[in-house]
């Protein structure tokens, strides 16, 4: 281990106990962080000076199609039947393992790059081992702290083929996956099912089934349209088949009572807002889950839709939730409410504390406390559009961009630095991104741009 890196004198956003710290020392040893107090001893240590910066809990991305990356932009117009149509029915079946490796790479250093340290890679254009064999290559490489939630492709079935809602989760390949990868220090295996609103009953057995047995989590989405199962929720939890370890993406169209059970049953659920609200899903249901007690994590779902920056996210979940609110109490009392309804705190929270409860990985990464997982990043608090510094968790969600992201740790190592990915060589990625986007819009007839 080499000598311990003191963060000194930094404005500290911790969301943990300690709270927040006007100007604090962070000391990371190894991968982790063994200290928070203000003027610790500095002797003997790397120190970085961090007055001119706010630090905050490495940002959880909690649900991303990673392997979208080279199409940028290229469903921004695209409502979600467009999407099932010219993506998984199209594009997506014009990818070679290598499409897959760089696509995944250069978004997992986007992420990096945006402050995101944990990524849930919800992988699902994986027709053979290798496409997998080269998406986690590419997670590893990147360095990012990642959980792979390996799915499947959704092909439009040819005549004679059973469709994809009819094939169980290949369990055999999952199971290699856990094997061969499952002993990395920065890297989770999960599933990316269908579950009851893609899949039928039989397949929902068996993929939650699969889930349980293996113990890892299971994550599923449900939007959309009408359900091909329906009652399949209820038949699962009679098999005891729900519980923490399911991920619900979207969540629309369950009723109300359905949400009230799911989060009895400790299910967590992933709001992906920006999309959400392009596609055509409905309104984000950040708001059902607070009536409940409860709060999702947030992720960018799509870069082929959005862009790949969390503190967006957070922004616009927080500003439609607001919206609903405000326009809800008005229709009651035919009044502004008093306070805001929802605050940035908590908007914070979703893309930190809540990512990290999805992943059932709290007691490790989300905060920045004393044993924890040095995942950290320092964001320029002295920048022309973050000054005067006021609150800051506030200027953190409602001011900061990626331009203000200067540097970046994940488990103690730095993988930005002064507003720059550390030893990356980015021109000959994007080379090899471009020229893999070219190659797949091509085989939609899509006009190719540079
Ligand atoms: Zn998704």
């Amino acid at each position: 281990m080499g000598p311990a890196t003191l963060i000194r004198g930094a404005c500290v956003i911790t969301m943990d106990r300690q709270g927040d710290l006007p100007s604090a020392d962070i000391l990371i040893e190894g991968d982790t962080i063994t200290e928070i107090a203000p003027a610790l001893p500095s002797a003997g240590h790397t120190v970085i000076e961090a007055g001119d910066c706010i630090v905050i809990p490495g940002l959880v991305n909690a649900h991303m199609h990673t392997w979208q990356t080279a199409l940028r932009g290229i469903a921004a117009n695209w409502t979600l039947l467009n999407y099932f149509a010219k993506m998984h029915a199209g594009l997506a079946l014009a990818f070679d393992p290598k499409d897959l490796y760089i696509a995944t790479l250069v978004g997992a250093l986007n992420q990096l790059n945006c402050g995101t340290t944990t990524l849930v890679d919800w992988c699902h254009n994986n027709r053979t081992a290798e496409h997998n064999d080269a998406a986690i290559a590419a997670l590893l490489r990147s360095g990012i702290r990642a959980t792979f939630l390996h799915g499947t492709p959704k092909p439009d079935a040819k005549p004679g083929e059973t469709p994809f809602w009819e094939k169980a989760h290949p369990r055999a390949e999952l199971e290699r996956l856990i094997r061969q990868f499952g002993t990395e220090p920065l890297l989770g295996i999960g599933a990316a099912v269908l579950g009851p609103h893609y899949s039928t009953m039989e397949v929902s057995l068996h993929d939650f089934k699969m889930a349980r047995d293996l113990g890892v989590i299971a994550s599923l989405h449900q939007g959309g349209g009408a359900a091909r199962t329906p009652g399949g929720w209820e038949r699962l939890e009679q098999e005891g088949l729900l519980g923490p370890h399911i991920n619900i993406v979207h969540g629309h169209a369950f009723t109300g009572a359905q949400l009230e059970r799911f989060c009895q049953l400790g299910m967590s659920f992933s709001v992906a807002p920006e999309n959400e609200m392009t596609q055509g899903h409905g309104h984000p249901i950040t708001g059902r889950l607070r009536d409940l007690g409860r709060a999702p994590s947030l992720g960018v779902d799509l870069e082929s839709v959005v862009s790949g920056d969390m503190l967006t996210q957070a922004r616009i979940a927080l500003g439609m939730q607001r919206s609903l609110d405000n326009v809800a109490f008005r229709e009651v009392h035919g009044s502004i409410p008093a306070t805001s309804t929802v605050t940035t705190r908590e908007a914070l929270s979703w893309i930190t504390l809540e990512g990290a409860r999805m992943l059932g990985a709290e007691d490790r990464i989300g905060s920045l406390a004393k044993g924890k997982q040095a995942d950290l990043v320092l964001i320029r608090r002295t920048d022309l559009n973050m000054q005067p510094l006021h609150d800051a968790v506030s200027s953190v969600v409602m001011q900061a961009s990626l331009a203000n992201i200067d540097s970046v740790m994940v488990a103690g190592v730095w993988k930005k630095r002064a507003g720059k990915l550390v030893d990356v060589e980015l021109p000959a990625l994007l080379d090899e991104l471009r020229e893999s986007g070219r190659k797949i819009a091509s085989a939609l007839r899509l006009a190719p741009s540079s």
